[in-house]
């Protein structure tokens, strides 16, 4: 089985490498310009790809959002033909629906977007996304893992409009990358899921800018722990349910 993980940040990605002991590839297959980058491994008979979005070359800060994800996950689907696409990252929980910072939820259902608004019939499901996630309930259960509803938008505040989207939906987590990756997985014919860590609360008190940063090292932790033990799990399967 070969396992493509997406990240956007080097800061989410680093524990993750060391403790896969993935090794940089300095000349990855895609032009040179392009800043996404990349590690590679394996466990056992798993094959592991990750691809980190990179950062912009003009103020060095990490290609956060679902534009760098989505042509990561396509540079990294067209070069690799992965089994199945990970996104893995953090996102802002909900106390409302049992949320709390470092927690760490496996996808599940469906990944949405919650800031694509188009008000034409057809066009209004399409900006919504709803892409499928891969069945792996019964890792997250063995694993303690809790199946989160995932939603996507390139915005780190909470309009109320996105709001609405959101609640409709129930998200446990609200993030910047998933729905991008999980479209271009499908076009693939590869299966999707993603891994998220909880580093600020969306209905919280405190804005996410702040609880981010305070809350990073930690979640980052947490998301790399889960990610090592969903990776010893999907070797010991050996193959993705039907
Ligand atoms: N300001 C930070 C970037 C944080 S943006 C910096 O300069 O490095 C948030 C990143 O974490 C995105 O990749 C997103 O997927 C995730 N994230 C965490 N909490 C989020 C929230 N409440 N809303 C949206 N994305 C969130």
């Amino acid at each position: 089985m070969r396992l493509l993980i997406v990240m956007a940040m080097h800061a989410e990605a680093e524990p993750v490498i060391e403790r896969l002991d993935l090794e940089a590839v300095a000349n990855p297959p895609w032009a040179a310009p392009v800043p996404m980058r990349l590690w590679q491994g394996s466990l056992g008979s798993l094959e592991i790809d990750l691809v980190v979005n990179g950062v912009d070359p003009d103020s060095g800060l990490d290609l956060i959002g679902t534009q760098p994800a989505t042509a990561s996950a396509m540079l990294g689907c067209k070069a690799f033909k992965p089994d199945l696409v990970l996104s893995a990252g953090t996102c802002g929980g909900y106390h409302a629906r049992g949320g709390s910072i470092g927690k760490v939820y496996l996808a599940h259902d469906r990944v949405w977007f919650h800031d694509r608004r188009v008000a034409i019939p057809g066009f209004d499901q399409l900006a919504r996304g709803g892409y499928p996630v891969a069945d792996l309930a019964h890792i997250g259960s063995k694993l303690g893992l809790e199946p989160g509803i995932v939603s996507t938008g390139d915005s780190l505040d909470l309009s109320p409009e996105d709001n609405k989207r959101l609640e409709a939906v129930g998200a446990h987590a609200k993030e910047m990358e998933a729905a991008g990756v999980a479209w271009i997985a499908g076009l693939f014919g590869a299966r999707f899921t993603a891994l998220k860590a909880v580093t600020d609360m969306v209905d919280g008190q405190h804005p996410p800018e702040e609880e981010f940063f305070a809350n990073l090292k930690h979640a980052t932790a947490k998301l790399a722990d889960a990610l090592v033990r969903f990776v010893h799990e999907l070797e010991r399967m050996g193959d993705l349910p039907a």
